[in-house]
């Protein structure tokens, strides 16, 4: 943490119809490369991790035919699917948020990675469906 802005981009998510043919993009066209793959069961989804400098994409495909990825893809096509901002202590955002009236999602959960990470309504954030991430909570 470099001075006194503790927050940063984690990762964007885009919800990819496949992951493969996303790759042929990322990495064949343009250069990125993969650090992480992973199949994520308690979200039905693939993910695979590339990284931009301090942070990354996260591409999302559908595991199940009832992903919410899969959902989000049949009304809105593929595309940006989510935000993920680190925070510096989760518990207390999310405290935080729910007293002020923010929709949260679920409570938070160990993801991907192993850090910790909760999802915001985009009714909440301006249209954006936001994912808040903590590393290493315990
Ligand atoms: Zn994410």
């Amino acid at each position: 943490m470099n001075g006194s802005n503790k927050f940063a981009i984690d990762h964007l998510g885009i919800a990819v119809k496949s992951i493969e043919q996303a790759l042929e993009f990322y990495c064949g066209a343009l250069g990125m490369e993969v650090e992480h793959r992973e199949t994520v069961t308690a979200e039905k989804v693939k993910v695979a991790m590339l990284p931009a400098g301090e942070s990354r994409l996260e591409l999302l495909e559908a595991s199940e035919p009832d992903s919410t990825v899969a959902k989000f893809i049949a009304s809105r096509g593929e595309g940006l699917h989510h935000i993920a901002i680190r925070v510096p202590d989760l518990n207390a955002a999310v405290a935080k948020l729910k007293a002020q009236g923010a929709r949260i999602l679920n409570e938070p959960r160990i993801g991907a990675g192993g850090h910790t990470y909760i999802f915001v309504h985009p009714r909440s954030t301006g249209g954006v469906l936001l994912e808040l991430i903590q590393e290493n909570l315990i």
